[in-house]
């Protein structure tokens, strides 16, 4: 009891203290307004499955609430002020070729090779190899889905030179159980990796490693760099994701995201702040479910959208996602099916027509 009034007080005094620092965010109450209190309770009283899911979260939801608006406070803050002061990449250089090879998402290319929720992607540029996350590996296997797909595809753990994990969820460091212990891997237990530098969006370990937590965009090797932690406030939880960015000659900026909790507009704002070169793709997970099916349940639309639960994304929301890139004159887009639904992955099939790209474990996509 006294460590939850202890948690609590540290959130009420970070959360002052952050308001206070940040300059350009008006003091806000963490406490709820009437409106916000009568919007939970009728959300309560009426749907179920948030009830189930509050109970399984184990918390109060008025306090969830308290806490996810001083987690919107303190990120809007981290990010205007991130905007305000981050400046353009230097020297960030090119790369002619670009080359994206899915080793796990949902669909596959054959039956040969491994789907599950989770995102791992092979990322070839003219001189190095990056492996953007790792995949879910949920039922802890060992060889993993991951490994068993690289063994398919031809691609060994030696050939990568950068790791670059987008945040700490179990479907992108290899499995929940090394997410919660802030580190990941490839399989059922850690191998030895040499050789290979790693970017980590928190404080992650590795045995053997020292991996490297920049929180501020970073240039990795020619051509590609990291958008730097963009703070991901949910409703149960709060997170911070980094995507990355390549420069393709004559193109411009390809931006590869993995669960896209930071979403798809900060992610623009933010390659549109590093570069003056126009973005010319997008590809990866986006969180945009708003339909179920395959493995999107009915909790993906509560629990990771950045919305409150009883605001879930709609079509327009979709629509508005679209008319966003075509604006921002976005050519390429592909959209991860790990954590978006198949009626939303449509819509952006449906506006992009040629220049929509799938992304199946298996197919290479190059750009
Ligand atoms: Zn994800
Ligand atoms: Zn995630």
């Amino acid at each position: 009891m006294l460590s939850m009034m202890h948690n609590k007080m540290s959130l009420i005094l970070g959360f002052l203290v952050l308001t206070f620092i940040g300059g350009q965010a008006q003091p806000t109450s963490p406490i709820l307004t009437d409106d916000e209190l009568s919007n939970l309770q009728a959300a309560l009283e009426r749907d179920t499955n948030l009830v189930q899911l509050i109970d399984y979260f184990g918390e109060d939801p008025v306090e969830l609430y308290e806490n996810y608006k001083m987690a919107v406070h303190r990120s809007d803050s981290i990010w205007q002020h991130d905007q305000h002061t981050l400046t353009h990449f230097d020297d960030f250089g090119v790369t002619e070729h670009l080359e994206i090879l899915p080793l796990i998402d949902w669909f596959t290319d054959n039956d040969s090779l491994d789907g599950e929720a989770g995102v791992a992607y092979l990322i070839r540029t003219d001189q190095a190899m990056i492996l953007f996350d790792l995949g879910e590996n949920s039922q802890n296997e060992d060889p993993s889905p991951l490994l068993r797909n690289m063994e398919k595809l031809g691609v060994t753990v030696d050939e990568i030179d950068f790791i670059v994990i987008s945040h700490n969820h179990g479907d992108h460091t290899g499995g929940g159980k090394w997410s919660r212990q802030n580190t990941f891997s490839f399989t059922g237990h850690q191998i030895e990796l040499e050789d290979v530098q790693v970017y980590t969006p928190e404080e992650m370990n590795y045995p053997g490693l020292q991996p490297i937590h920049a929180p501020k965009p970073l240039k990795i090797c020619e051509g590609v760099g990291t958008t730097g932690v963009i703070p991901a406030p949910l409703f149960f939880s709060d997170i911070g994701e980094q995507a990355l960015l390549v420069n393709v000659k004559d193109k411009g900026i390809v931006a590869i995201c993995g669960c896209g909790h930071q979403t798809m507009e900060k992610l623009v704002k933010r390659a549109e702040l590093l570069f003056d070169e126009p973005i010319y793709g997008i590809l990866g997970g986006f969180h945009l479910p708003i339909s179920t099916g395959r493995n999107i349940g009915v909790i993906y639309q509560y629990v990771v959208t950045g919305h409150l639960p009883w605001d879930p994304l709609t079509r327009e929301d979709i629509e508005d996602h679209v008319r966003l890139l075509k604006k921002t004159g976005v050519k390429i887009v592909g959209i991860s099916a790990h954590d978006s639904c198949d009626e939303s992955i449509a819509i952006f099939r449906e506006a992009f027509r040629d220049d929509y790209r799938d992304i199946i474990v298996g197919r290479k996509i190059y750009l």
